[in-house]
């Protein structure tokens, strides 16, 4: 069981909704918490103690879910939400957690949980990392011992007996949140590593915190695509591999440049993006791309990634030639190769081999290339 506190009303500075409804990373900040208690799978429903404002946002609920209304202050809002616990036992586990604190970490509720089987009440905490002092009048006082005091975080987790307890009994109206009340009970309440990504919301600049902190967690995924290309070598012909010219006797033939490097590596981010293939963008039949330089097709497909919301984590370009050597060019392929994708150099990798004389390329009719590129794209 869950109580969700996302009940206040009041938008700060920097919010023009409030701030549960704030959108972050393409939902709002209440639905991450929801989403996090749905997906694990100790945690059976819950309620949410949201107004009929926040409740019409929301709009659906997570199955086992039911919502209750806030109270003027927090504790009446816990005890709104214990009013609609009454058929529960009270060994039933019960976890407390402020919709403002979206990051919501699995291994952050399985340690509540084991706690709790021997403690009444086990909070997350973590470690104090700056210097604290007294501070009055902008004048610095003593300095205040730092590895006696830890961090307070949500979610808590409590027995529900215990939890109706401290609620009975509770005579501190400003206590901040349930483990306080549950210590003026004398009873112990555990404590177990929180996590950085439950950070709190409570500025707007705690926003891009968020984003940066829950980014990477469920917001992408990688995308790995490939691509192989084959132009054949025809005599008198400027040679273009990987987006460089390069001196040779023979150059390869096609109706663009034939950049057989660039042209693979175009279809591997395609690929990535499960967007088609070089050919149902610029299609051999359409005269505008005829000897058109492919630097073009690669910046497009760039830009079919940004046009995703995504980026190029790497890109690994293998030339297959018998001639000329591409070793010496290699260095000036990954530079271009990083320009026309404006990513930097150490995300280009180029590689090149023979095939000892044998099939096409070993006869040194053809040049073929390999790529893959990999991908963060967003979720959706
Ligand atoms: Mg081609």
């Amino acid at each position: 069981m869950v109580i969700l506190l996302a009940g206040g009303n009041g938008s700060r500075a920097g919010f023009t909704v409030p701030k549960q409804l704030a959108m972050l990373g393409g939902k709002e900040v209440l639905r991450w918490s929801l989403d996090a208690f749905a997906a694990h799978p100790a945690i059976g429903g819950g309620v949410l103690i949201a107004n009929d404002d926040v409740m019409a946002a929301i709009e659906t609920l997570p199955k086992g879910w039911i919502s209750a209304s806030p109270g003027a202050e927090r504790q009446q809002s816990v005890a709104n939400a214990l009013a609609a616990l009454t058929d529960r036992d009270d060994a039933t586990p019960v976890l407390v957690h402020d919709a403002a604190r979206p990051g919501v970490i699995a291994e952050v509720i399985d340690r509540l949980l084991v706690a709790l089987g021997d403690a009444a009440a086990a909070i997350p905490t973590l470690p104090v990392s700056d210097t604290l002092v007294e501070q009055a009048d902008s004048v610095a006082g003593n300095v205040v011992d730092r590895s006696a005091l830890a961090r307070v975080q949500t979610p808590q987790a409590f027995r529900l007996g215990t939890l109706r307890a401290a609620h009975a009994a509770a005579i501190d109206a400003t206590a901040t949140d349930d483990a306080q009340l549950v210590r003026h009970l004398g009873i112990a309440v555990t404590t177990v590593p929180g996590d950085a990504r439950l950070h709190k919301l409570t500025y707007a600049e705690d926003m891009a915190i968020l984003s940066e902190l829950l980014g990477t967690m469920t917001m992408t995924r990688t995308a790995i695509g490939m691509g192989y290309d084959v132009h054949r070598l025809v005599a008198d012909k400027p040679l273009w591999i990987g987006g460089i010219e390069i001196k040779h006797s023979h150059g390869l033939e096609g109706h663009s440049d034939a950049d057989v490097g660039l042209h693979s590596l175009t279809d591997a981010i395609l690929g990535a993006l499960a967007d088609g293939d070089i050919g149902d963008h610029f299609p051999p039949s359409d005269p505008q791309w005829r000897g058109a330089a492919s630097h073009r097709f690669l910046s497009f497909a760039g830009e079919r990634v940004l046009a995703r919301g995504g980026r190029i984590d790497h890109v690994d370009l293998t030339i297959i030639a018998e001639a000329p050597k591409i070793g010496p060019h290699r260095l000036a392929i990954r530079a271009r190769i990083a320009e026309i994708l404006a990513i930097p150099l150490d995300r280009v990798s180029v590689k090149a081999t023979t095939t000892e004389r044998l099939g096409f390329t070993g006869r040194r009719e053809g040049i073929a290339a390999q790529a893959v590129a990999t991908l963060q794209l967003p979720e959706n």
